[in-house]
Parts: structure tokens; C-alpha cells; sequence
């Protein structure tokens, strides 16, 4: 079939690229040991920190997500360590499997993948721990693969409460420039990010926010490393410069994603995500289908996993949405393949883009012979828009 129009890429990540950050990136290669380098080097090293919310190092490296979660591991721990971390979903599992293969000892705080890190779990583990065994604390912040947004503050404050001195590290890929993340005021010692989800960026480069505390266990830490090591990138870094060629293109996608989430501000930034969650929420609600989180104060606001009713195959009402409606939604991913389809609302998205993504669900769910509820988009529209005076209120202000 013959698309017309605009492909709509409605997974949780990769998310829709900017047309101004299609432009930036169509740029030459330059010099990567020059001053031009140097210059664009350093404008992005010191424009990330507001992001993450430190005022410390986030190094860059040309890798997906998953080359910053090893470096997360290999440049803080050593062999046989021990971990505490939470099955939140199939992130969480790939994130523990890394850490295994590595021989660090995880202990994993089992999970029903509808539900974020429990805070009273991680009080009573640590708090059992006397002799400080755990060396981290590794949670997932917003799980892709079942739309739940787990409280870093409440496991920062369990973690103070214990006393206990782990090392903090967060999975922040599907979160970061979507929903508030904090990495100074949680004392988070490492935050791991990507550039494909929230930043607005093509896929391949990923982050590492580092505190001191993590650089100075970065100082005694005994994983092999070479390629991830902080202390190879730091040196450089501090003139703008790179241990190796970097991903000149996509640091100056990067410069412009940057510019991008300042001009907007933040704040609105992650108030845009929450109404857009808000109304997709509201859709889903009044389609009669399930949504996977179970506690609303774990809602995701960058994605909606999407419980599909007993028999029905989410599979195939995405291919019918693909060939229809040219819109690529999420796919359940291991233990909930088959059982859920995915809405991704983060990135560069507005009003529209989101009517037209829930205009798209609700015709595959007719197509597909779904039963539900007609009338979520009707519904969703009125979220979006409440009342009219109010809007004109807010548009005067
Ligand atoms: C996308 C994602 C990853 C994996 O990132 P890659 O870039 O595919 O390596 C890891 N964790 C979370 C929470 C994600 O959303």
C-alpha cells in the first residue's frame, strides 16, 4: 500500500525527530581535535547538566542505551559485588542480566510488571544490611515496557533513612526531557540516559550523569573496563574534546535538541508530557481497556501500555494499524508479548500529533473488531481542550 503524508512513529522510542534537528544535523564533519570541535564539545558537555538537573559531569558516549547502562556498571563495581535492584519490567531484566554477566551479585526484588520500585522494600533490605554488602541501589525510572514511573525520591529516602551508603543508579531513557528527573536532589550517583526517547534524537548516543561519590568509587572499582571508562573521558571532555572520533553529527543534533527543550523551559516541558499522558489516559479509559500501571501515582507520562482484552491479539491490531494508518505503535515485550500494544506520547509531539495517534487506535480497535467503546478520542479531545474560556485565558497570559 501507498502512504501518503507523514508516518506516524508512535513507539515509546525512537521517537519523531525534529525537522530542526534533521537541519542542524545536515551539517559537514569537522575537525573532532580542532577549535570549531572544541567549541561545540563544550556547548553540549555544559547544556546537558540542566537536563539531568546536576551541576556534575554527564559524559557522552556513541552507543545506545544499553553501552551507557555497562558503563554505569563497569566503572563503579567490582567482581562478586552486590546489587539490589527491581523487577519492574523487561528493562529492569535486561539491566540485571548486564550486571550478572559482569559477576556482580544481584538481588532482585521480585515484581508483578504493573507496579514501580517498592520504597518499603528497599527500606527493609537495606536496613537488614549491617554490613553495608549492597554497593548499589539500581532502579529503572520510567519502564518502557510497562509505562510505570517508579519514585526516586521515596528509594533516595529510604536509602538515608537506612543509612546506607550504595552507590544510586538510575535508568532514566525513557524519562529524561519527559518527566521530572532530579539527579542532584536525589543524590543519584549515576543516571543513565539516551539520546532516541525524550531528547528528540536520532538513536546512538547515551549518557552517564556522575556524581562525586561515583567518581570516587569509579577510583577503586575493579570491572575490567577500556572503551567506557570515565577517567579516559573526563580528561578531555574538560576542553570540549573527546578520548576518541565522536558522533559529530549527532552532537550537533544534540546542540539543537538542547536548545530546543530550553526555549520551551523545562517545567513545560514535563507539563505538556503530563497532559498528553493525562489525555491518552482519558482515551483509553473510555475505550474500556485496561491500562498496565496500577497505581495512578506510577502513571507514565511519557508512554500508556495497553492491556488487550482476553483473545484479542495486540499484534495483529498493530499491523492493521501500520497498513492502514501508516502509525508505528509499541509491541509488548517478553513476558508481555501478545498481551499489551504500547502508545508512545514523548519527544517532540504536540496536541495534534496526539489527536491523530488516538484517532489512529481507535479506528484499528473498529477494524480489528476490538470490542470497546467508541468515543475515546471525543474524550481525549476534551481534555485536551476542557472549556473555552479557560483556554483563552491561558493563551492571554
Ligand atoms: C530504550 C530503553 C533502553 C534501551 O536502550 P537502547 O538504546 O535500545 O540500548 C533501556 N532502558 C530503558 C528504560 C529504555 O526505555
Amino acid at each position: 500500500m501507498i502512504h501518503t503524508g507523514r508516518h506516524f512513529l508512535q513507539i515509546p522510542g525512537p521517537t519523531n525527530v525534529p525537522d530542526r534537528i534533521l537541519r542542524a544535523m545536515h551539517s559537514a564533519v569537522i575537525d573532532h581535535r580542532g577549535p570549531e570541535f572544541a567549541k561545540l564539545g563544550s556547548e553540549v558537555l555544559e547544556n546537558l547538566r540542566p537536563v539531568f538537573q546536576t551541576a556534575g559531569p554527564v559524559v557522552i558516549y556513541p552507543a545506545s542505551g544499553t553501552g551507557a547502562w555497562e558503563a554505569a556498571i563497569v566503572n563503579t563495581l567490582s567482581p562478586g559485588d552486590r546489587v539490589l535492584m527491581f523487577e519492574t519490567g523487561h528493562f529492569s531484566q535486561l539491566w540485571r542480566q548486564i550486571a550478572e554477566r559482569f559477576g556482580i551479585q544481584v538481588d532482585y526484588v521480585p515484581g508483578n510488571w504493573r507496579r514501580g520500585a517498592a520504597a518499603a522494600e528497599a527500606a527493609s533490605r537495606l536496613g537488614a544490611d549491617a554490613r553495608h554488602t549492597f554497593k548499589a541501589v539500581m532502579v529503572v525510572h520510567n519502564e518502557t515496557s510497562t509505562g510505570v514511573t517508579s519514585g526516586i525520591a521515596d528509594i533516595r529516602q529510604a536509602m538515608n533513612q537506612a543509612g546506607h551508603p550504595a552507590l544510586l543508579m538510575v535508568d532514566t531513557i525513557s524519562s529524561l526531557g519527559s518527566i521530572d528527573y532530579r539527579h542532584d536532589e536525589w543524590e543519584v550517583d549515576v543516571t543513565v540516559a539516551g539520546s532516541q526517547k525524550g531528547l528528540m534524537l536520532p538513536p546512538g548516543l547515551s549518557f552517564n550523569a556522575i556524581s562525586e561519590k561515583a567518581l570516587s568509587a569509579n577510583k577503586s572499582a575493579k570491572l575490567p573496563r577500556s572503551y567506557w571508562d570515565w577517567q579516559d573521558m573526563l580528561g578531555p571532555n574538560r576542553n570540549g574534546y573527546f578520548p576518541f572520533t565522536p558522533a559529530t553529527t549527532l552532537l550537533y543534533g544534540l546542540r539543537e535538541a538542547l536548545v530546543m527543550l530550553h526555549e520551551e523551559g523545562l517545567p513545560n516541558v514535563f507539563r505538556r508530557h503530563g497532559r498528553h499522558a493525562e489525555a491518552t489516559r482519558t482515551a483509553v479509559r473510555t475505550w474500556g481497556l485496561e491500562i498496565v500501571c496500577e497505581d495512578p501515582r506510577e502513571y507514565s507520562n511519557s508512554l500508556t501500555a495497553v492491556l488487550m482484552p482476553q483473545g484479542h491479539d495486540p499484534d495483529r491490531l498493530r499491523s492493521i494499524i501500520l497498513e492502514n494508518f501508516d502509525m508505528s505503535l509499541g509491541a509488548g515485550l517478553s513476558k508481555l508479548a501478545g498481551k499489551v500494544f504500547r502508545i508512545g506520547h514523548l519527544g517532540s509531539f504536540n496536541d495534534l500529533m496526539l489527536a491523530g495517534t488516538l484517532s489512529g487506535v481507535e479506528m484499528g480497535l473498529r477494524l480489528a473488531g476490538v470490542p470497546h467503546q467508541a468515543g475515546g478520542v471525543t474524550a481525549a479531545l476534551q481534555a485536551l481542550a476542557p472549556a473555552e474560556t479557560k483556554r483563552a485565558a491561558s493563551m492571554a497570559s
